[in-house]
């Protein structure tokens, strides 16, 4: 049987690996990076390109290009690129299908079997359409999983042999994950999960922002509306400096102008650890919730955790360091690259699925990471009151599970009843979130207080189904959770497949030098007029030799262009990708 391959379909990056021999390893793209940016573009001839060189062409030619759609997942909303409209799944799938096509170069077979990663608060919709996304690349998704599961499972992989509580804090760009595990012999036992969904790295290089407009008698909100490309630039600026605070004691940033442009004397505002530290402290408490909440329904103590593992680019910063090891009273571990280890959990998972041999003395086990219920209508002092969330299956409940639940008609002769299915934490739906809705019909006639049952079953991948059971006419409904794009029949997904299908992919092997070419016209605007002309010249042979197809013309002209970057001091490998690029 061919491999299955795991991938991390990330907001920003995607990796792919797969378990070869004995352990898990990455799979390089068409540049030979691990990372491949999640940006697709479409070329003007209509080709499709994926990664490295569709960022750098998001610089000059925004409007042909998408990122960021992990985001739109599980919603209705399309992306406009280049004048067509495309789904988050679709563009997702672009991404996947770059994906397979290193992972098949690189194991020089084909690959149609994968696992995938999803972020745990991914509610229904979101995994469903990640699955869809999958489907439309030509891979057959075969488990969906959790991020910081997946992040565990690297652990407790190499660390399968010993008896200990891990507990995985995962701060990505914008989401916050903690996963609390238990290892033993070769048993990975996912305990307990919690999050925010709206607390990331994003939330602290806007608090860095926000000191600085302070120190300038500003006040963010305020500046936002007022003065929007001010506020855009002076963003980039605290990105940089929070990724530099990570090394460096203290940074200077540059104020922009109004404009947003940064003239050569702009004013400067010199940041510190200290001042960092203090202006996150908020958001630093906001990850307490989580992390404790996570805990109590594991019932452990902070100190009886054995290893502490830190996830996401976010965590590389210094406070959040602290914080960790002030909370848990031990060093943080970071054996693994943040940015590699979900994918190399996702390999370990796909060799669980294929029964590999080096894995046959591993189990593991998650959880629901959120509680699934349903609306009903209370009676409360001789008044009906509506709109109360009553859970069916706990979060943290060990997965696959099925629950049931019996409720009864309210009133007499009720022929109908609409089952609305809602994804939270509190009491009453309107602060939940509403994944789906059941429409039972048929009721038989009779008196209020007839039965009907309501069983939820949630399988491996966190996807929902709900059954609706109405005990006196012996009558059964299947839910069918269709309130969104991903939902697709059998039939709407062969037409997606065959839609995308003539898209045209540009070629893997010629990638480089798309990455080249766009890299340097993006430089066009930074090199002083009177080098401009001789510098486009050789960026429009390059171009020429690329479209002749022939390879000695093409090597010939790139290395006129690299020996013109040379001189400039532009270094292609340095400028690409870079936060304030982001
Ligand atoms: P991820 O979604 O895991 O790629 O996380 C991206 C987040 O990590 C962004 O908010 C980045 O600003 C942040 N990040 C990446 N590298 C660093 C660094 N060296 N220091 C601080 N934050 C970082």
């Amino acid at each position: 049987m061919s491999h299955i391959i795991g991938i991390d379909l990330g907001t920003t990056n995607s990796l792919c690996g797969v378990f070869l021999g004995d352990k898990p390893r990455l799979i390089p793209n068409a540049l030979g990076k691990m990372l491949t940016p999640s940006v697709v573009a479409v070329l003007e001839d209509g080709q499709i390109l994926v990664g490295e060189a569709a960022r750098e062409l998001r610089v000059t030619q925004p409007d042909r290009c998408a990122s960021t759609f992990k985001r739109l997942m599980g919603s209705d909303a399309r992306v406009e690129m280049a004048g067509r409209a495309f789904t988050a799944p679709e563009l997702s799938s672009m991404v996947l299908k770059s994906l397979k096509a290193d992972a098949e170069k690189f194991l020089a077979e084909e690959v149609t079997d994968a696992v995938i990663t999803v972020p745990a608060y991914f509610n229904d919709n979101q995994r469903k359409a990640t699955k869809v996304a999958g489907e439309l690349a030509g891979l057959k998704v075969r488990r969906i999983i959790n991020e910081p599961t997946a992040a565990a499972l690297t652990y407790g992989f190499h660390d399968r042999n010993a008896e200990k509580k891990l507990i995985v804090v995962d701060l990505g760009g914008g989401t916050f994950d903690v996963t609390l595990m238990e290892v033993f012999e070769g048993t990975l036992e996912i305990v307990s999960t919690s999050g925010e969904s709206f607390l990331g790295g994003e939330d602290f290089t806007n608090r860095l922002v926000s000191v600085i407009l302070k120190q300038l008698g500003m006040q963010l909100e305020l500046a936002e509306l007022q003065e929007p490309l001010r506020v855009a630039r002076l963003r980039q600026q605290c990105e940089d400096a929070k990724r530099r605070l990570s090394e460096q004691t203290d940074v200077e940033v540059k104020v922009p102008e109004k404009d947003g442009t940064l003239p050569e004397k702009a004013r400067t505002v010199k940041i510190n650890r200290e001042t960092f530290a203090a202006a996150v402290k908020p958001l630093l408490d906001r990850i307490a919730g989580p992390i404790g909440k996570a805990l109590r329904d594991g019932r452990s103590e902070a100190q009886e955790v054995d290893d502490v593992i830190l996830v996401g680019g976010a965590t590389r910063m210094l406070p959040l360091v602290d914080f960790v090891r002030d909370y848990f009273g031990r060093e943080p571990e970071a054996t693994f690259n943040p940015d590699e280890v979900v994918c190399l959990g996702a390999a370990v998972q796909a060799a669980l699925i294929a029964d590999n041999r080096a894995v046959d003395d591993m189990v593991m086990t998650d959880v629901c990471p959120f509680t699934l219920g349903v609306n009903t209508a209370k009676e409360m002092g001789g008044q009906v009151k509506t709109g109360y969330f009553v859970p069916i299956i706990h979060r943290n409940t060990t997965i696959p599970v099925s629950k049931e639940h019996v409720f009864s008609t309210m009133v007499p002769n009720q022929q109908e009843v609409l089952v609305d299915v809602y994804q939270g934490e509190n009491r009453k739906v309107e602060n939940n979130l509403k994944i789906g809705e059941l429409r039972v019909t048929g009721v038989p006639p009779g008196p209020a207080g007839q039965e009907i049952y309501i069983r939820f079953t949630y399988d491996l991948n966190g996807i929902l189904e709900v059954e609706a059971y109405v005990a006196k006419s012996e009558k059964k409904f299947r839910a069918v959770l269709t309130q969104h794009a991903a939902d697709l029949t059998d039939a709407e997904l062969e037409a997606a497949v065959a839609n995308l299908q003539t898209l045209k992919y540009y070629p893997r092997e010629d990638q480089a030098n798309q990455k080249l070419l766009r890299f340097a016209e993006r430089m066009v605007g930074e090199v002083s007029p009177y080098q401009r002309e001789q510098f486009e010249d050789a960026i429009d042979m390059f171009e020429q030799a690329m479209g002749t197809g022939d390879r000695e013309t093409v090597e010939n002209a790139r290395s006129t262009l690299e020996q013109i970057l040379a001189m400039l001091g532009i270094d292609p490998d340095q400028a690409s990708g870079g936060a304030s690029f982001e």
